[in-house]
Order: C-alpha cells, then structure tokens, then sequence
C-alpha cells in the first residue's frame, strides 16, 4: 500500500510543483527536475510494483534512480509531505521537516506532528477528495513563517478512491513582508502629505475669498492651485482610504437593503438631476443582508456614484438585489459602457478606461479598488459585466451569513 501511496505521490508531487505556484525561477528549475523525474520514477514503481520479480528494471528505471529524486526534493525549498488515509506521515522532504517541531514526519500521525488546525483541515479535505488550494499557514518553529498550502488527493485514476493525500508548502513569507512594507509605506507618505496639503488649499482658499485687487490672470492661477491641491487631497484621502481598508476586519450583522439604498439615493440625488439621471432602488423592502453597514454603503455609493458619472444624459441607474447561495446586489446603468479589453484591470489601483476623462469628472481611480478590497473583506467579491452602447452592470456577491 505504501508503494501505490509513494508512486502516487511522486507523479502527484511532479504536477503540484509544475503547477504555477512557485516564485522563483531556481524552483521553477527544481520543479522542472522534479516533473520529470516524479513522474519517470512514479511511474516505475508503479511498474515495478505490478511486475515485481517478472521483469528486470528496465535502462530507464535504472537511469531514474530514485536517490536522484530524494536529491531533487530535498533540495528543494519548498515543503512536500505525503500522508494516507490514516492521516500518517509517509513521506515528506527535508523543508517539510522543518516546518514541524515535534518528531520525525516520516514516523509520525500528521496530528503528531502539528496541531494547526489549517494544515490538518486541509489534508483532512484532500483525503476525502477535496482539493485545497491557497491554504494560509502559519507557523513560529524558527520565527514567523507564513505558507501557502496547496493539498491534492493522491489516487491512481480520476475514478478509482483517494489513497492519500500530497501537499506542498510555499513559503511566503518574503512576500508577506514586502506587502506589509508596501502598504506602511504608502499610508506614511500619504499621511506626510496631507498637512503640507491642507495648509496650500486653505492658504489658496483665503486668497482667492480676498478678490479685491486681483488681475484675472492671478485669479485663474490661484484657481488652478486650488483645483489640483483639492485634487491632491482626494487622492491622498482615497489612498489612506484604501490602506485601512487593506486590514479592515468587517463588523457583519443583518442590515436592511433598502433603507440603506434609499439613503444613498437620496445623498447622489443632486449629481443625478444635473443629468436628469433616475435613481432607481429596486430593492425590495424586507430584504436583509449580512454587511458592514457603513462599509456596504461605501461600496454601493461608489458603484452608484459612477454609474451617474459615466452614464449618458437622461440615463438610468437601477440598483436591485437577489439571492441564491449569496445576496446579490447589482447596480446597472444604460451609460456608455466599458471596452472588453479593460474590463480585467478595472479593479486595479489607479486603473481608469479615459485617465483625462476620469481626471475632469474628479475621479481618483481609487474607488474601485476600494469597492473590491470591502467586498473580499466581507468574504464576497465584486464583479462587472458591460456592454459598449448599452451600459454597465456591477455586482456585490455577499456571503449570505458568515457562521
Ligand atoms: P474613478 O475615480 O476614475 O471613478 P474608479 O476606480 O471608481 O475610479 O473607476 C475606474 C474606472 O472605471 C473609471 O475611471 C472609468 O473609466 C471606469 N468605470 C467605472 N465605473 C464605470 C461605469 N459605471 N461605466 C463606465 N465606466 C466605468
């Protein structure tokens, strides 16, 4: 049984590193060795498992010597570890071990081993033949570490039943930290920036209110340093915005859609009849959805503030909710809509369709990437269909309770 589990195991292994998931080209390059010799050596034993005693090893088997694969393997920096179905350790690489405190991998229960509940719901999945990808793992045997943990089920066809489990540890540690530094850089500079800021606007502001004894020339000077420092300071709020919203721990709790809906109807309301815009809230009155409510009626008066900014004269914007697993809630406008090639990177930082255009309307390219960082807070997502002509249609996808 150990010899199917560990044959299986070295073809399971081979794909899991070939997969994509590696971050660097030095294991792009072990993987690389690792796919051909897990598959060439898991196949062998395969073979030789069936055959054993009839045939002598073939050129092939001898050339894959499977002290090569121990070699490849061990060398590697990411983690393998290979359990049965009694959840017991049957193999594991040289990073693996590392990974634990207690024990031997190769003699123990993966229970034994570790008590991190990620790690054991995750082979736990994979033994019941649930693949799991993306697991976040973290542990503190040498420091703080954090893994990406993707564990698939060992079988030997798609049909015949689970005979293990393999799973490979990424570490991601480095990048963690990066993106820690990133986002405590960003939020620095934006704060440095807001009080310098602040003082040219009103500074600008009081000069402009003194109108006496202005040429037209300084006035149209002081009203473009009034103009771009408001711009500048939109943009610096966006940004610190959107760095606390990186970490934010969303307060979920039932909220009722339309009156919330209503509520910011009625605050776009004047931006709405500049462009003899209707506001529609379909929502039906008992709906209730499980949200943040402030950070709910942030997405929404984002999704709704553009749909009246980038609609057409005379348009409609119609905000509606349904629900299957999730709530759903879409707010569709008869606008311009948006050209296919774009519809990918809408959600990126500072991503604009017409960067002069969003420039002219205030726009910041700040509030999508909000919308999305609020919507995956709340577990959910957000995405956008559109049609050029006809307009767009975003959509909030809600957990419908997060217990
Ligand atoms: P902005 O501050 O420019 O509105 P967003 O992140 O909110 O930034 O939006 C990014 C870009 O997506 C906009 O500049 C615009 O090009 C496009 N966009 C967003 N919503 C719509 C919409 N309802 N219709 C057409 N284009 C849209």
């Amino acid at each position: 049984m150990t010899r199917v589990i560990l044959a299986l195991f070295f073809g399971a292994a081979a794909v899991l590193l070939g997969s994509g998931l590696l971050l660097s080209s030095q294991a792009l390059l072990v993987s690389g060795i690792a796919l051909t010799l897990g598959l060439g050596v898991g196949m062998a034993l395969r073979r030789k498992g069936t055959e054993r005693g009839s045939r002598s090893e073939t050129s092939d088997t001898q050339a894959l010597h499977p002290a090569l694969l121990d070699v490849a393997l061990n060398e590697m920096r990411e983690g393998v570890l290979v359990i049965d179905t009694d959840m017991r350790v049957v193999a594991s690489n040289r990073a693996a071990q590392t990974l634990f405190t207690k024990g031997d991998p190769k003699l123990s229960r993966l229970t034994e081993l570790t008590r991190n509940p990620a790690i054991y719901d995750a082979f736990l999945d994979a033994v019941r033949g649930i693949e799991r990808d993306g697991v976040r793992v973290e542990t503190y045997v040498s420091g703080h570490k954090i893994f990406d943990l993707r564990v698939v089920p060992l079988r030997s066809s798609s049909a015949a039943a689970t005979v293990g489990a393999v799973g490979v540890f990424f570490d991601i540690s480095r990048l963690e930290r990066l993106e820690i530094v990133r986002q405590e850089f960003l939020a620095n500079v934006s704060h440095e920036l807001r009080t310098p800021l602040t003082s040219i606007l009103a500074s600008a502001e009081t000069l402009e209110s003194s109108i006496n004894g202005h040429s037209e020339s300084d006035k149209k000077f002081l009203s473009i340093i009034h103009k771009n420092a408001a711009r500048m300071q939109r943009l610096i709020n966006d940004l610190l915005e959107l760095s606390a919203i990186e970490n934010v721990k969303v307060d979920v709790e039932p909220v009722r859609l339309f009156a919330l809906v209503e509520d910011i109807v009625n605050s776009l309301s004047v931006a709405a009849t500049e462009k003899s815009i209707t506001l529609e809230n379909c929502i039906g009155k008992d709906v209730e959805v499980f949200a943040d409510p402030h950070r709910l009626m942030q997405m929404l008066t984002n999704l709704v503030d553009n749909a009246i900014k980038f609609n057409l004269e005379g348009g409609t914007v119609t905000i509606d909710h349904r629900r299957d697993d999730d709530d759903i809630v879409r707010v569709a406008d008869t606008g311009e809509g948006i050209p296919a090639q774009h519809l990918d990177r809408l959600f990126e930082r500072f991503y604009r369709v017409d960067r002069a255009r969003s420039r002219n309307l205030g726009g910041t390219g700040l509030g999508l990437a909000i919308v999305k960082h609020l919507a995956r807070a709340h577990g959910g997502d957000v995405s956008v269909t559109s049609r050029l002509g006809e307009g767009s249609e975003f959509t909030i996808r809600l957990p419908r309770s997060t217990s």
